[in-house]
């Protein structure tokens, strides 16, 4: 029964319902958090084993002979390169094996241009006016490193099969401002959405104005499958190559979330020719990453095969927390006409969309009630979401017990606000 049908008599009866309903699980005293993306302890359980793979009496060198316990290897040993290369979907020699955080690589890679420059052209700090493209709704991080720099942003939506491909060409083939777009492309934080081979192709074939213009991709979720029929991303950097572009992308991706969040790997790829300026200015930040860290992850994991076995193990764990959530919303909220949801196959988020101006007020409400969700807005640059309508929910890390209990709270917040609205509104 969709509630914009409703009378305002029968409006005002669910509001009373809904919030008799609302104080009963005030009472409950929840006190639960469904605002980040953590992997849960079972799941980090799951990689407890790579602790055992060497001790004090075992040979740390590498492959090819390096010995890891020392200074050296800027661009990671050869084995890590080779494991990350297969969820970067790039060769070896294309790779840089890093610390433990891809975001913090993105950090670098904003702050190295806006220092120095990219291919000798002018560095960012000295230019006017520097904007990128944020693709919305998206991840409040990618988000955050622009504020901090105070490079400015152009907001382009989310479609079906990826973003507005359409607004992004005319935009970047005008205005020589635009130096980077943040692309999350399979299973985006937080719509779950997988950029088809059509987006991919499009954005490889793009004619900035910029010639220091850059696409940010981040393939953070490119292995976390829930589904063992998932689909495949088309590969940026051949297409780049291929439509004559070779150096227009940047690709990170790390293992945070599928060896331990707090001690993984991340990586980047990039054409030879950007890994060569990025390993000239790394020269100065680095004598090398924690080699040890590579050695334990390429003697654990071994291929990219050990690392897709893995991931099966995770999405036994994570499938029915998603499914628990989007089944509660099918149950509680299907026809009311008070939100719609996403149902993702893989990565770590369910992006609802509430009402037109309820979001914040369901966010509150909840937390009222003792249950934490990511801050309505978080989703957009500056925290900003004009229309006041999209949650990220991550369901990773609660219990299903207490995912459930979150979910059906969730629910009520968001018929009990859309009601109050929709009375507001009746003349
Ligand atoms: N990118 C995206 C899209 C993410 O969702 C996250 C984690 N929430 C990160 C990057 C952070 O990755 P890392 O732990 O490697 O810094």
């Amino acid at each position: 029964m969709s509630y914009k049908t409703l009378s305002k008599e029968e409006l005002i009866k669910l509001e009373e319902k809904f919030e008799k309903q609302y104080i009963s699980f005030k009472d409950k005293n929840l006190k639960l958090d469904m605002s980040r993306g953590k992997p849960g302890p079972d799941q980090l359980d799951l990689c407890m084993g790579m602790l055992d793979v060497f001790n004090s009496k075992s040979i740390l060198n590498s492959e090819d002979g390096f010995d890891c316990r020392n200074y050296g290897c800027l661009e990671g040993i050869r084995e890590a390169r080779e494991l990350m290369s297969g969820i970067l979907d790039s060769s070896p020699d294309e790779v840089i094996i890093y610390g433990n955080s891809s975001l913090n690589i993105m950090y670098d890679t904003v702050s190295r241009s806006y220092t120095h420059g990219i291919f000798g052209m002018t560095p960012w700090k000295d230019l006017k006016e520097v904007k990128f493209i944020c693709i919305v709704p998206g991840y409040d991080r990618h988000f955050s490193i622009l504020r901090h720099f105070g490079i400015g942003y152009v907001n382009v939506p989310m479609l079906k099969d990826g973003p507005d491909m359409d607004m992004i060409e005319k935009l970047v083939a005008e205005d020589e401002s635009i130096k980077g777009m943040w692309c999350v492309p399979k299973y985006s934080n937080p719509d779950g959405t997988i950029y088809s081979d059509k987006t991919v192709k499009r954005m490889a074939a793009l004619k900035p104005r910029a010639k220091d213009f850059r696409i940010y991709w981040d393939n953070a979720y490119g292995v976390h499958n829930l589904y063992d029929d998932y689909e495949e991303l088309t590969d940026i950097l051949r297409e780049c190559s291929k439509a004559g572009n070779p150096d227009m992308v940047y690709k990170f991706a790390s293992t945070s979330k599928i060896s331990f969040t707090g001690g993984g790997l991340a990586a980047m790829a990039a054409s030879k020719k950007n890994i060569e300026e990025i390993k000239k200015q790394l020269f100065f930040q680095t004598i090398g990453h924690d080699k040890m860290n590579q050695l334990r992850h390429t003697r654990f994991f071994k291929d990219i095969e050990g690392i897709r076995a893995h991931m099966k193990k995770h999405a036994l764990i994570l499938r029915p927390k998603f499914e628990m959530v989007t089944a509660t919303f099918e149950k509680e909220l299907s026809g009311t006409d008070t939100a719609s949801w996403t149902k993702p196959r893989g990565g770590y988020f369910i992006s609802l969309n509430t009402m037109e101006g309820c979001a914040k007020e369901v966010v509150a409400y909840c937390k009222d009630a003792g249950v934490v969700l990511t801050p309505a807005g978080a989703t957009f640059p500056d925290g900003i979401d004009p229309e006041d309508s999209n949650i990220r929910i991550a369901p990773s890390y609660p219990g299903i017990d207490e995912l459930k209990a979150a979910s059906e709270l969730l629910c009520l917040c968001i018929k009990l606000v859309s009601v109050r609205k929709l009375i507001k509104n009746c003349k």
